[in-house]
């Protein structure tokens, strides 16, 4: 099973594709994550993605592509996975067919979180994450159970640099003239499933659970 999650920054689908990668036992891979831990860990990729990261801009596709190609190569995508947050452009997306069709794979669905652009403003100030561990919370819809720390390792948790209002703005500019266009391009492959991502988190996912079954 292999699985693309697409939306707006803040649609919800880091946290729907946490949900299908448990539920169905495959990969959950998320460059922005893998960029973070990068960040954290100092390293030279890091380094160049976090001058991008935190101005809402996206990383250049060369640093991106070859990364997750051969983050699917390992053994434990070999049952497939889900991808979050990758493709974010025509050319990524295109890299991707075009290393699975080499080996006579493809995609079997492309889920839109679809969310307007106005809640989605809101939603990201409540945002909130843990920068030790990279757990992700919201102030009303998924509060930690002591305020203000992370219930996975015990760190604090904060508004990340890229949740700030005024990044978020440029994260959904980027969002409409880069990543967009990818809902188009997998609806004519036919491969498309929308969702409603301003339902609850346990609707929403009920409601990917339905196209995958
Ligand atoms: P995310 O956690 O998916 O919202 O990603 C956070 C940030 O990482 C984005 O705003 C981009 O700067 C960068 N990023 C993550 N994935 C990609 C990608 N596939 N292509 C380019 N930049 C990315």
């Amino acid at each position: 099973m292999k699985i693309i999650m697409l939306g707006a920054p803040g649609a919800g689908k880091g946290t729907q594709a946490k949900r299908i990668a448990e539920k169905f036992g495959i990969p959950h891979i998320s460059t922005g994550d893998i960029f973070r831990a990068n960040i954290k860990n100092g390293t030279e990729l890091g380094n160049k993605a976090k001058v991008y990261m935190d101005q809402g801009l996206l990383v250049p596709d060369e640093l991106v592509v070859d990364l997750v190609v051969d983050r699917l190569k390992q053994a434990d995508c070999e049952k497939g996975y889900i991808l979050d947050g990758f493709p974010r452009t025509i050319p990524q997306a295109e890299a991707l067919d075009a290393a699975l069709l080499a080996i006579g794979e493809k995609v079997d669905y492309a889920i839109n979180v679809e969310v307007a652009d106005n809640y989605i403003v809101e939603r990201m100030s409540g945002r909130r994450a843990c920068l030790n561990c990279g757990a992700t919370y919201h102030l009303v819809n998924i509060p930690t159970k002591v305020e203000g720390i992370c219930d996975v390792c015990g760190s604090e948790i904060v508004l990340r640099e890229d949740d700030k209002p005024e990044t978020v703005l440029k994260r959904l500019e980027v969002y409409h003239d880069q990543t967009q266009p990818l809902i188009d391009y997998y609806n004519k492959q036919g491969i498309l499933k929308e969702v409603d991502g301003r339902k609850t988190m346990s609707d929403t996912f009920e409601d990917i659970l339905k196209i995958l079954d």
